[in-house]
This record gives C-alpha cells, sequence and structure tokens, in this order.
C-alpha cells in the first residue's frame, strides 16, 4: 500500500507554495535564450533506445547503467531520455531545420530520467534547461553559448560560480591520447573497478569521468589531454579564451573535465557551485562536431549546454537568491446572503474579463471567516456585499494595506473605478516604486 502513496525515489513534487520558484528559473531562463537568438524546440520525452546508445555512447554510465527502458506490449522498446541533446539533433535533422541556414540555435526545458542513486541534487528525474547551436565551427560560438549560461546565472543572482574550460581535442589527436592513457591505466588495472577495467580496452577516457574514488586517485597522474591537441584544436582552444577574455567571463582551465557523455570534441566546460555539496556542477556543455554526422544528417559543427534546474534551484536557495514573489489576489469579495452572492459572482467575472486576479468565497464561510481568509491570501482590496449595499448600490472599497476605504458603486462603472483605485494605489506603494527605480537604473 506504501508504494502507491508515495512518489518513486528519486523524484520531485513541486507543491503550490513552492512552484514560483520554477517559474522564476524558467522564465529567466527562456528571455534570456530569446535574446540570444535562440527559439524553443520541444521534443518527445521518450525516443528509440538506440539514439541515447549510440549519441551518449555505450561506454558511459548514462547508457551502462542509469537509462530507463520502456515497453508497451507488442511495441518496440524506447527510452526515457537521459538528456536533451539527442532528441533535440534527431528533431533538427528529421524535420530538415538544418537545411534552412546556419547558425541553427534552439533552447528547451525539459524533465530527464537518469537511474542514478539519489542524492542532493542527485535525481532520478530531474529538469534541464538546455541550448544546442548548430552550423557554426568557429570558437566565437564556444563563447556565445558560454555567455549565454554566464548571463542565466548572473540574472538568476547567483553568485561566486566557476567556469572550468578543456578542450578534449579531435578523433585525430584523440587516438594519441588514448594511447598514452591505455599504457598508463594499464599499470593499474587490477586495482581499477570494474566498470573501468571494461572502458580500458574500449574507451579509456572514460576512466577519467569514473566517480569510485580510488579510480579518481589513480587517474590522478594520468596523461593530460592538453599535452595531445593538434595545431587547430590548439588554436581553437587559444581562440576561445581570446572571446571569453574579450567578453570579460572569468574561466579556470580544468585539463580533469572530459564530461560524461561521449559525443563531445574540443570545447568541454562547467559551471560548478562549491554551495550544495558534491553535486556541485550546475551546468555542463561542449562542442560535439561528429554528432549530426553520426546521426545520420549531413556533417555539420554543433555544440550547447545543460543546466540542472533542481541544482540551480538548491543554490539560489543556500544563497539567499531573490525569486519573483507570485502574484497575489488583487480584490477578494466578500458577501452576505443571496443578493450579495450574486453581484459577487456577476462582480467578480467582470474583474477578471478585464485581466484582474479576483476572488470570492465558494465554501460558504460567514462573513468574518470570509475576511480572515481574504486576508491569509494577501488580497490587495477588499468590498463586502450585503443586503444594505445591494440596496443602496454603494460599497466600501477597502484597501487592505493602508487600510483606507473608498466609496464604490455596484453598477456599470465598478470595473473602471476599481482599476483606477488599483493602479494608483500600485504607483503610491513605495516597494513598487523602488523597483521601477532599480529598472530604471539598470538600464541606463
Ligand atoms: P554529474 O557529473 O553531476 O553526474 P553529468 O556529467 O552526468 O553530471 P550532464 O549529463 O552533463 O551531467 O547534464 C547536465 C547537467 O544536468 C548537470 O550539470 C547537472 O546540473 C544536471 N544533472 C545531471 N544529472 C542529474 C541528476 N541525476 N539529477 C539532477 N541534476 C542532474
Ligand atoms: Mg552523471
Amino acid at each position: 500500500m506504501a508504494a502507491i502513496t508515495q512518489r518513486p525515489k528519486g523524484t520531485q513534487d513541486v507543491v503550490p507554495s513552492e512552484v514560483y520558484k520554477w517559474y522564476t528559473v524558467e522564465q529567466i531562463a527562456s528571455e534570456t535564450a530569446r535574446q540570444f537568438g535562440f527559439k524553443e524546440i520541444r521534443v518527445p520525452t521518450f525516443e528509440d533506445t538506440g539514439l541515447f546508445v549510440r549519441s551518449v555512447g555505450d561506454t558511459t554510465d548514462v547508457v551502462q547503467k542509469e537509462m530507463y527502458t520502456v515497453s508497451a506490449t507488442g511495441d518496440s522498446t524506447f527510452t526515457l531520455r537521459p538528456e536533451g541533446t539527442a532528441g533535440t539533433i534527431r528533431a533538427l535533422i528529421e524535420n530538415g531545420v538544418l537545411n534552412e541556414g546556419f547558425p541553427q540555435k534552439v533552447f528547451y526545458i525539459l524533465s530527464c530520467f537518469r537511474h542514478e542513486k539519489p542524492q542532493a541534487g542527485r535525481l532520478r528525474e530531474f529538469h534541464q534547461f538546455g541550448c544546442e547551436m548548430a552550423g557554426a565551427a568557429n570558437a566565437r560560438a564556444d563563447a556565445d553559448v558560454i555567455a549565454l549560461a554566464k548571463s542565466v546565472l548572473d540574472r538568476l543572482g547567483l553568485k561566486g560560480i566557476e567556469l572550468n574550460i578543456n578542450s578534449i581535442g579531435c578523433p585525430e589527436c584523440r587516438s594519441q591520447y588514448h594511447k598514452a592513457l591505455k599504457e598508463y591505466f594499464e599499470g593499474y588495472k587490477d586495482s581499477l573497478c570494474e566498470t573501468c577495467q571494461g572502458r580500458l580496452e574500449k574507451n579509456p577516457m572514460r576512466i577519467l569521468d569514473c566517480k569510485s574514488q580510488e579510480d579518481k586517485q589513480i587517474a590522478e597522474n594520468a596523461p593530460l589531454i592538453l599535452d595531445y591537441l593538434c595545431d587547430d584544436c590548439k588554436e581553437h582552444f587559444e581562440q576561445l579564451q581570446n572571446n571569453l577574455r574579450l567578453m570579460g567571463i572569468d574561466y579556470k582551465i580544468n585539463a580533469r573535465i572530459v564530461r560524461g557523455l561521449d559525443y563531445y570534441t574540443r570545447t568541454v566546460f562547467e559551471f560548478i557551485t562549491t554551495d550544495i555539496g558534491a553535486q556541485g556542477t550546475v551546468c555542463g556543455g561542449g562542442r560535439y562536431d561528429g554528432l549530426i554526422e553520426q546521426l545520420g544528417g549531413k556533417p555539420t559543427p554543433a555544440l550547447g549546454f545543460g543546466m540542472g534546474l533542481e541544482r540551480l534551484i538548491l543554490t539560489m536557495e543556500s544563497q539567499g537568491c531573490d525569486f519573483k514573489k507570485p502574484e497575489k489576489c488583487g480584490i477578494y469579495i466578500a458577501s452576505m446572503g443571496q443578493k450579495g452572492e450574486s453581484k459577487a459572482v456577476e462582480l467578480v467575472g467582470k474583474l477578471r474579463e478585464e485581466g484582474f486576479f479576483a476572488e470570492y468565497d465558494l465554501v460558504g464561510r460567514g462573513l468574518k471567516a470570509q475576511m480572515k481568509y481574504a486576508d491569509k491570501i494577501g488580497a490587495s482590496f477588499v468590498v463586502v456585499l450585503g443586503d444594505n449595499e445591494i440596496d443602496s448600490g454603494e460599497a466600501k472599497l477597502k484597501n487592505m494595506r493602508t487600510g483606507e476605504q473608498t466609496d464604490i458603486k455596484l453598477d456599470d462603472s465598478f470595473v473602471d473605478s476599481f482599476s483606477g483605485i488599483f493602479f494608483s494605489d500600485m504607483l503610491s506603494d513605495e516597494n513598487f516604486r523602488n523597483m521601477i527605480s532599480s529598472i530604471a537604473k539598470d538600464g541606463e
């Protein structure tokens, strides 16, 4: 019985009182992406399993241990997306978007599924804001994508998040590097974890991304990819750094970053915080010049990143960042008696038509309890409609912040009169004035 009353391990509910935090992050991320010229793309939650095996890579943790593969009777098997890039690239190819000129720039906000050991900041269903850019080989594009990620983090108010960059080269320089790595790890073969012993033959670079403490220690003195880059890859990495400097974006070169997915080439990067414990990578991304061709498209350079929204929100909470407050009820119409109740229904309908957040009693509370409720939901104004008000055609509109009361007619002029009072109150509110003047200052 317990199972049906509990959410699956590693999943989260977002309750109504917390959802404004998600709105803040989703709104800032998508607005910033649109400003950078990215358009939203929406793709299915599940894809052919082979798509992920081919793109993410069959020696990665994601494919080896973390995929949720599902099937329905009589159907083939599918996999719940463990990340957003593979499905997005599949969609860009399948819908001919890549024939519409370059660069193509898309972003998404979506759920991902990985069968991992749940911990703070590590879930089985989590959410990513991500972007992909196709058709730009130049290092300016790498810097531009990094600048988008940085802008989102800045606008969320996050501080002290360090950008780490690295280059993992192209298939040519990597083949030399693989040889050197293999030689190095051969010496420790028996001490490596079982998974990494298998990786030694097929993809020794994956060992560098292993989460086991022992393997991490062994990897500490392994050869570094930066020493094996070919001239073109070196030049690309230099150009990336030049562009980041031009943009005033601080970075650190971290030769240990190889990323957990196989499709990366040249630039890889992570934004890392130390504020939420071990799962500190809030954003990871890089270039994947071979992926589009590998998935059946024309050879097209591309790059992107994924940002974990749960980790972002955790970091914002731990740093005390501001979330956009949820909108509060503008007017609550309290009523007593049949006539008052009917009038409340009519007026609330009209107010809502004009775009106001208006509420009235739905559960049959007494007048006192209605007033208490209006206060609890933070209504800005309250009107009480009883027999007297209906008969005289006039009621008192109470400003809940100042306590001030104004007479208001209950005829056709009601919504206009309320509108005037509502907006002049907003302008006289100090918080609102401060907000406007800070926006004006930002624009200077
Ligand atoms: P990690 O090294 O933390 O496992 P990863 O290399 O697997 O991360 P990516 O596949 O690059 O991560 O995904 C991009 C981002 O998505 C990560 O930087 C992180 O913020 C977030 N993310 C990845 N896996 C999870 C998860 N299981 N739960 C919550 N967020 C996640
Ligand atoms: Mg991972």
